[in-house]
């Protein structure tokens, strides 16, 4: 890419931002889809990336009537029908993976992810107590948690099912191939931590990094500890993937999944860094005393004004975190249930 050609395209992605179900074309040949999303997100952003001869498409949203009907939409204007030559999903979450199979099946292209994150779409699709349902018993148990009735019931509703629309074959996305671009060759880079084997495409010559979720430009991707992954340390794995991306240049042009692109990638780990960092503190100062994790969760999150998706979601992260610290050996947890307490130390 010519630098007055990358210029213009840092311009306009810095300027204009399409409505939910619009797209803009980039100078450099990338057309930024937006779709919309229910509740506080509003919006995924999508892109389709000239291939050698057609379009790749990265992402594809959540399977709603608004997000299928934009497609519908977006058919007529957009050479889908007869130039997309396959899809690759980030990773698993509903707003990503959630229109790949119906999107696989009508214009009859492949669908490419990770292996740990299709093995993650199998699992929930498959059985409704895993993926994102999880037995409420295991939080109890295992975690000290008790969930109110609107959290657990989030558990137990399918609701991942009912948002994303199957699983067509998938091709696998490892790290370090290369998904070729018109003039561009995209790398994989593969990353932990927010979801598992969760891919960003790096086009080293134009500086260029389509980051799902892994980095975003105003709010911070959730870590979540479930009882599936109690044993792992996925704020761990995320604090490491930040280390990697770090080592990209700081004018690298961030495409991501929600928000609007941005140039300042390395003042934005190190806000992360420090978001997490202090959380990290606050934990172990609070911990001085024996404290439940419902406490510890309402110390850092402000539950009363979240809906039950959010509450779920702000006590996982604070489970991560107390991970994490009891990794490092600075924090215990004693008993089990609803006894269980952690103490710093
Ligand atoms: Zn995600």
């Amino acid at each position: 890419m010519s630098p007055e050609i990358r210029s213009r395209t840092v311009e306009l992605t810095q300027c204009d931002a399409p409505e939910p179900g619009g797209y803009i074309e980039l100078p450099d040949g990338i057309v930024w889809i937006r779709l919309p999303i229910p509740g506080a997100l509003r919006h995924i952003n999508v892109w389709l990336v000239p291939a050698r001869r057609g379009w790749f498409l990265v992402d594809t949203g959540m399977k709603t009537r608004a997000v299928r009907q934009a497609w519908e939409d977006l058919e007529k204007k957009l050479p889908l029908a007869t130039e997309l030559e396959s899809i690759v999903v980030t990773h698993h979450h509903p707003d990503h993976f959630g229109m790949a199979s119906w999107l696989s099946d009508r214009h009859d292209v492949s669908v490419a992810m990770h292996e740990r994150s299709a093995a993650a779409a199998a699992a929930a699709l498959r059985d409704p107590e895993e993926g994102l349902r999880y037995p409420s018993d295991g939080f109890v148990e295992r975690l000290g948690v008790e969930l109110d009735d609107d959290m657990r019931e989030i558990m137990h509703g399918g609701i991942y099912k009912s948002i994303v629309s199957g699983q067509s074959p998938t091709t696998t996305l490892q790290a370090d191939l290369s998904v070729a671009g018109r003039g561009r060759a995209w790398r994989v880079t593969v990353h932990d931590g927010h979801a598992p084997g969760h891919a960003c495409l790096h086009d080293d010559s134009t500086r260029t990094l389509i980051s799902g979720d892994q980095v975003l430009p105003t709010i911070s991707s959730n870590i979540s500890l479930y009882p599936s992954n109690e044993l792992g340390d996925p704020l761990g794995d995320y604090l490491e993937s930040l280390d990697h991306l770090a080592s990209l240049p700081e004018d690298t042009l961030i495409l991501p999944a929600h928000g609007r692109p941005f140039m300042t990638l390395h003042a934005r780990i190190e806000s992360l860094r420090q978001e997490h960092g202090d959380r990290l503190r606050q934990l172990l100062q609070l911990c001085a005393d024996p404290r439940t994790t419902t406490d510890l969760t309402a110390a850092l999150f402000r539950m009363e004004r979240l809906d039950a998706l959010n509450r779920l979601l702000a006590t996982t992260e604070t489970l991560a975190h107390l991970r994490r610290l009891e990794l490092l050996g600075e924090l215990q947890r004693h008993g089990s249930g609803t006894d269980l307490r952690w103490i710093a130390g």
